[in-house]
């Protein structure tokens, strides 16, 4: 199965719409915009099989309407929460959603950034969407700090060599949060050091591991020793909810000043 990702929403939410291929099928996730799926399906001779949905946000599902009339056979799949009439096969979290033989995508309910977001994995892909950006997470957009913390975690206990696909080009900004939260991390520093962002130019490669994220993204690290000693003196409670909501808030805090 090949993955790449095309821009989409440049210049504004800066988003990716993961497209998988394989044989001449191809899926989708998260079409926020359509016509730049379509140009690459018809160059590429690929018909749409599928639309994966994670969450209900006008930049992930915009695109499916006009998907949906080009390619009326492709199923649209989307979570149990999820509203939006679009959505044809609802999914709850242990659900499969098999795209050929051979590669199956599994169903994760990762509530936070809004009470519907589902994830899509297996080993060969983690598709996050706004629950887990590269070194940063969603913004909290109706869900609750709970449950966003406890999403966070569950992304976290996937296999580290997992690839990651989410929804958005914030790396950059990200990184330059995540630095000021663990300025002493190494691999963060060599994070920084290294980091070149093509966006938009079509992605052809995984956004990273969930390696990575484990050792260079504060969301996946807010319990351990360095970066709780930060969130304690500002204020969090040691559990897992005051830390990460101490976090999020200081991340937001950083996004109105920048
Ligand atoms: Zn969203």
């Amino acid at each position: 199965m090949k993955i790449i990702g095309l821009p989409a929403l440049v210049g504004t939410y800066d988003n990716y719409i993961w497209v998988l291929y394989q044989d001449a099928k191809a899926w989708v996730v998260d079409p926020g915009e359509s016509q730049q799926v379509i140009d690459f399906l018809k160059q590429h001779n690929l018909a749409l099989q599928g639309i994966l949905v994670t969450h209900h946000h006008f930049d992930h599902v915009d695109g499916i309407p006009a998907l949906k009339q080009a390619y009326p056979n492709a199923t649209v799949f989307g979570g149990k929460k999820t509203n939006n009439a679009c959505i044809q096969i609802h999914l709850s979290d242990g659900d499969e959603v098999e795209l050929v033989n051979g590669f199956t995508l599994n169903v994760l309910e990762t509530p936070g950034h809004t009470p519907d977001h589902i994830s899509y994995y297996n080993e060969h892909a983690l598709f996050c969407a706004d629950a887990l950006f590269t070194a940063g997470c969603g913004r909290l957009l109706g869900g609750t700090i709970e449950e966003f913390s406890q999403s966070l975690i569950k992304l976290r206990n996937l296999p580290e060599h997992t690839p990651f696909y989410c929804a958005h080009e914030y790396t950059k900004d990200n990184v330059n949060f995540a630095i000021q939260v663990e300025p002493n991390n190494s691999d963060l520093q060599q994070r920084l050091a290294s980091l070149t962002i093509h966006y938009p130019a079509i992605k052809t490669q995984p956004l990273g591991t969930l390696k990575q994220e484990k050792q260079t993204n504060p969301f996946l690290r807010f319990d351990l020793p360095d970066i709780k000693t930060q969130l304690l003196k500002r204020g969090a409670n040691d559990n897992i909810a005051s830390l990460f909501k101490t976090l999020r808030a200081w991340k937001d805090q950083y996004d109105q000043q920048s």
